[in-house]
């Protein structure tokens, strides 16, 4: 691909399609950029975030995205001219019993290897950097650089500045098809008949981005899958740090206005996987009350104010999908993010849009979430 003027169709108007969006207008201004969102942006996965921006407890494989992305977030506001609401408070994953103590114990070298900087803490720093803890609580492992953001402002500044740098976003416009003339992809099928030429198309259609690639002949193993997230009522300010838990399904979290976001995996029921519609479960609500309560005890004092869920496509092995597709040509993939992917937003845009533009495509970075392995 050559670096000249070119039109690039993106599917899809979640973090990464506007994360990459931004990136194209502002590395090629000359570039014709379009994004084609069926919904409103940050309809699906990326509007339900629980938007936890952590490289602790990553694969090895994608812990190059996220650190060279947390490297950014704490310049993203200025760099978009607008607010995500990001803090780095840094990320605490706790233990509760030996199993849990054991696993803190033999992850921490591996990560520290790859430059990710945790530390073991005892049971004493753990309770002074998460006041309230559980009495149980062993110690755990402690990633300063870890945080969170909101989601629904992260969208809208990825959205608004692509858009201030001249990225056409198209809201209630589908992407029906992909066009293709040999092994080319030349141009995107609209909802509404039009076909709309390209030298380059992503799909970043989330947990929808199978079926679109399907047409074409890509068979790619991605699932769709609702997860769900609860929301407290609010409470002084305690909470610093995002904690985990080893062995049990938590993330949490306190916000600005003083509500506990917690999440960590829970299921919601997905009844039409074509469509972005969900079901929050009682059993997940139930669930994931009581690990929170038994790791965070303060939130038995804290009522639930509202419960969603997004749905997220995920891949075989848990790791995104990244880049070209061999043997089309014009065709470029990123989904399956697997329930972490609101953090390395702001990389994978980057990636993409030099891959569009045929510039240095950072492969040291993605190495391992390439296309091949899953086809
Ligand atoms: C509840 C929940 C909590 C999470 N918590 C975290 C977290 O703490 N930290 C973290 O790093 N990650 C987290 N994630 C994961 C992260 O939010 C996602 O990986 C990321 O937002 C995926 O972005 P995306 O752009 O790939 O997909 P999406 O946001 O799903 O966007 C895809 C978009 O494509 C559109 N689309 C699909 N098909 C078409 C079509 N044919 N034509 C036009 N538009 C189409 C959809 O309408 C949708 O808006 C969480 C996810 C969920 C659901």
């Amino acid at each position: 691909m050559g670096s000249g003027p070119r039109a690039i169709v993106i599917v899809g108007g979640g973090l990464m399609g506007l994360s990459t969006a931004f990136h194209l207008r502002r590395a090629a201004p000359q570039a014709r950029v379009t994004v084609l969102e069926r919904g409103r942006v940050g309809d699906a996965a990326s509007g339900a975030s629980a938007a936890g921006v952590r490289v602790m407890g990553r694969h090895r494989a994608e812990r190059a995205l996220a650190l060279e992305s947390l490297r950014r977030w704490p310049e993203l506001d200025r760099e978009l001219e607008a607010t995500t609401g990001y803090r780095r408070g840094g990320g605490l994953r706790v233990a509760l019993d030996d199993a849990g103590w054991a696993e803190a114990r033999a992850t921490v070298g591996e990560q520290r290897a790859d430059g990710v900087p945790v530390e073991l803490v005892d049971a004493a720093t753990a309770h002074r950097l998460a006041p309230g803890l559980s009495p149980d609580c062993r110690g755990g492992v402690h990633c300063p650089i870890d945080g969170h953001a909101e989601a629904l402002a992260t969208v809208n500044a990825w959205a608004t500045a692509a858009r201030r740098l001249g990225a056409r976003i198209e809201e209630g416009l589908g992407a029906d098809a992909l066009v293709g003339d040999g092994s080319r992809v030349v141009a995107v099928l609209q909802s509404d008949g039009a076909r709309l030429p390209c030298d380059v198309a992503l799909v970043a259609g989330g947990a929808w981005s199978a079926g679109l690639l399907a047409m074409i002949g890509v068979k790619l193993p991605l699932g769709g899958r609702g997860l769900q997230m609860l929301l407290t009522d609010s409470a002084p300010p305690s909470l610093t740090p995002v904690v985990g838990c080893f062995g049990r399904p938590l993330s949490l979290k306190q916000l600005a206005d003083g509500a506990y976001l917690i999440g960590g995996g829970w299921p919601a029921r997905v009844p039409d996987e074509a469509v972005n519609r969900w079901e929050v479960l009682d059993d997940s609500v139930r669930g994931s009350l009581e690990v929170a309560r038994a790791v965070y005890p303060p939130l038995v004092a804290r009522s639930v104010a509202r419960s969603w869920a997004g749905i997220e496509a995920f891949t075989p092995d848990d790791l995104p999908v990244l880049g070209p597709v061999n043997g089309v040509d014009g065709l470029l993939v990123a989904c399956g993010f697997s329930g972490h992917g609101f953090a390395v937003a702001p990389t994978v845009g980057d990636v993409l849009s030099r891959l569009a533009l045929g510039l240095d495509p950072l492969a040291h970075l993605w190495r391992g979430l390439g296309v091949a392995r899953l086809v």
